[in-house]
């Protein structure tokens, strides 16, 4: 009895490395949690199998009569009408890939699929830091820097899928060089990669993580702290850009930095004050997001849901 009530999906956040998928209720309550590894050296089927499978056994626990679909979010450009991944480098095998609809064929039901960023600040939106907001930006600070923004609740897309890419922003001209062919990304001065990378720069050390570095910065090693400084700099410049252009009253941060929010924020918060007439004049907020890792499963789990309201409202 209870089962047939259950209202539910399932959520897959699918990475270069880890593979994980959720039902989660319509609530946002978790119900049960797959995490398992990819390995893209095997193959794509491989990995299509592996996906196929988590969300099998999934279904199998908790029926099909409350069952509203799956979503799942992948690292890369996505292509949301056609479904597919577009230059993707962390996926191998999967670069213009139909992997919406090949799994709903495998699966026998619609799929949902959304760029990995786009789904972590879905998922903040949903049951996070921005519950209480239609409006705000995710900034993942990361080995790059991924972006999501929600606009009127649901993610904004652009014409073909790729808006978002935060992490491109020009925040310094002549910066480092990107993979994406620019200099001086966001990305490149504002990510975990740009904290470790500047402090081989300042001689802290060549193998440091951006941990090690936060380590060093919480005992007080003025280099370290300059580093964070610096990358907090940069985030604040990305960060006043996207504030004057969308006016949302919310801004979330999250990834592996932000245990060193108090080295970084400083010069963050200044940079933003100094350059945004709109937060100046407004009672915008900056803050770290709270979902952490998690966020882009819940985000994928509540893609259909999202749908469904949409279609139920059209
Ligand atoms: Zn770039």
């Amino acid at each position: 009895m209870f089962m047939s009530e259950l209202a539910y999906t399932i959520g897959v956040d699918l990475g270069g490395t880890n593979l994980r998928a959720a039902a989660i209720d319509r609530s946002g309550r978790l119900l049960d949690k797959i995490a398992g590894a990819t390995n893209f050296e095997e193959g794509r089927d491989a990995v299509l199998d592996d996906i196929a499978a988590a969300i099998n056994q999934l279904r199998a626990r908790y029926g099909s009569a409350g069952f509203h679909g799956i979503g799942i979010g992948v690292p890369g450009f996505i292509n949301i009408e056609q479904g597919l991944i577009v230059g993707t480098h962390n996926l191998l095998g999967f670069d213009g890939f139909p992997m919406r609809d090949e799994l709903a064929r495998r699966l026998n039901t619609p799929v949902v699929l959304e760029n990995d960023a786009n789904a972590a600040a879905l998922g903040e939106k949903w049951i996070g830091a921005g519950r209480d907001v239609n409006d705000l930006v995710l900034l993942t600070l990361g080995t790059g820097i991924g972006g999501g923004i929600i606009s009127g609740g649901r993610v904004l897309h652009g014409y073909v899928g790729m808006a978002g890419e935060l992490g491109h922003i020009t925040v310094l001209p002549d910066g480092y060089p990107c993979g994406c062919g620019n200099n001086g990304c966001l990305e490149k001065h504002a990510s975990a990669t740009a904290v470790e990378a500047m402090a081989k720069l300042v001689t802290l050390g060549d193998n440091l993580t951006a941990k090690d570095v936060f380590h060093l910065a919480e005992e007080g090693n003025r280099n370290a702290q300059r580093v964070f400084e610096q990358m907090g700099m940069a985030l604040g410049i990305g960060l006043a850009t996207l504030i004057n252009v969308f006016n949302f009253p919310l801004y979330l941060l999250s990834g592996g930095v932000l245990p060193a929010w108090k080295f970084f924020a400083p010069a963050m918060m200044e940079q933003i004050e100094r350059r945004s007439f709109t937060f100046r004049n407004t009672k915008t907020r900056v803050e770290p997001a709270t979902l952490g890792n998690q966020a882009g499963l819940f985000g994928a789990a509540y893609l259909p849901f999202l749908m469904q309201k949409l279609t139920a409202g059209a």
